[in-house]
């Protein structure tokens, strides 16, 4: 395989330093009492990431696994689940709370712009009778980060559980678990770290805890029942084998982040400089409000095709970007630029990239991506 620069919002690439801590070697993790200790601190320092001093989890899975699991743990048969909608993860999260016998109630949201706080207070103004919401803090597909620090709070005062899938905020936008009152945030490693795909991360707050300690009908499953997740160093026991390889591979991951205190104003700086080249360019953003610091999504100009743009840029530069799903398919391109992706050099070297593509297809444009991305400050 030719590796390409990976531009794409998730997987990102991986650094050597994170690649390297996975090739170290492994002990049994069922066994050896060194790795309950080990565990123990990589756990703390995914809660210093999380901004909790809740339960941690990591699962062996990609973290769809994550999603699955929190609607297989909490939802019980004919509960009333509050699926917020503005984007195709967020629609996508009441199917899986259907899989799992809830009722589900949408609050939809227009797919161009944050979730509206205001609107919501007044949804729940009249109707507040869910035992838990779904939501999504960045709509990867679209480009849209949601005000997760006004959202949480207000669900909390209700007393509906929040679940929130911040699978491509994690570690690339303000993440403030316990402050905002979020109970239940599911991260990957695939993203923002910057790490193999393969695990699932989440935090629960003590309400969550209590509500998988009190569930009334039997588990549906095993492998997705986070309640034999929480007692692991107590009882010196997991469910079944940790993926040690992987766990090296998050800590490193984990401290890449932590060493640099700046980490999230360079994701909110780059963002800002990545808009910045497209709007003053001639291109159209899709977000309207709520853009994220994690990835831009440009609509696909008239006169070229994103198949020209995906395959011009793979073929002739090795760099990949995305397109987008369902409706956005084709309509736009995104741009991630998380973690190792949020790098002025290799954002920049795309940006020359389609700026040269660009000239080639439409010769009355003049290519100045790369120049505005540069001059912003
Ligand atoms: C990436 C991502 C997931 C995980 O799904 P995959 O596409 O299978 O990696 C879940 N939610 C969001 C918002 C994501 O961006």
């Amino acid at each position: 395989m030719k590796i390409p620069q990976l531009m794409t919002p998730g997987p990102t690439a991986i650094s050597k330093r994170v690649l390297d801590a996975s090739a170290k070697p492994i002990t049994n993790p069922d066994l050896d009492p060194q790795f309950y200790e080990y565990f123990k601190e990589v756990t703390n320092k995914l809660r210093t990431l999380y901004k909790t001093t809740g339960e941690v989890i990591v699962m062996s899975g990609e973290a769809i696994l994550g999603l699955e699991a929190a609607c297989a743990s909490f939802i019980e048969p004919g509960d009333r689940v509050l699926c917020m909608d503005n984007g195709i993860f967020g629609n996508g999260f009441g199917d899986f709370a259907k899989m799992y016998g809830a009722e589900v109630v949408y609050f939809k949201g227009d797919y161009r712009n944050a979730i509206d706080v205001k609107a919501l207070e007044a949804f729940l103004k009249e109707d507040a009778h869910f035992k838990l919401a779904t939501l999504v803090h960045c709509e990867t597909p679209s480009g849209i980060t949601n005000p997760v620090d006004h959202i949480c709070p207000l669900l909390h005062q209700y007393g509906i559980l929040s679940i929130v899938d911040s699978v491509s905020a994690l570690g690339g936008e303000p993440l403030e678990t316990d402050l905002w009152h979020m109970d239940v945030v599911i991260g990957g490693t695939q993203k923002c770290l910057s790490a193999a795909p393969g695990l699932t991360l989440m935090s629960l707050s003590d309400q969550a805890v209590s509500q998988l300690k009190t569930r009334v009908t039997p588990y549906p499953g095993f492998y997705t029942n986070l309640s034999l997740y929480l007692d692991w160093y107590e009882n010196k026991w997991f469910p079944y084998t940790q993926p040690i390889s992987a766990i090296y591979q998050l800590e490193a991951a984990i401290d890449v982040i932590l060493e640099e205190p700046l980490y999230l104003e360079k994701h909110a700086q780059m963002a800002k400089a990545i808009r910045h080249a497209f709007s003053s360019s001639g291109f159209e953003l899709y977000p309207q409000t709520g853009h994220a610091n994690t990835v831009t999504a440009v609509m696909v100009p008239t006169d070229i095709e994103f198949k020209t743009l995906f395959n011009t840029l793979l073929n002739h530069h090795n760099i990949m970007i995305a397109g987008s799903l369902g409706e956005l398919n084709g309509k736009v391109f995104r741009i991630g630029h998380m973690g190792e992706g949020c790098q002025k050099e290799t954002l920049l070297t795309c940006l020359e990239a389609m700026d040269t593509i660009i000239q080639a297809q439409i010769p009355s444009v003049s290519p100045i991506l790369a120049d505005a991305f540069k001059s912003y400050r």
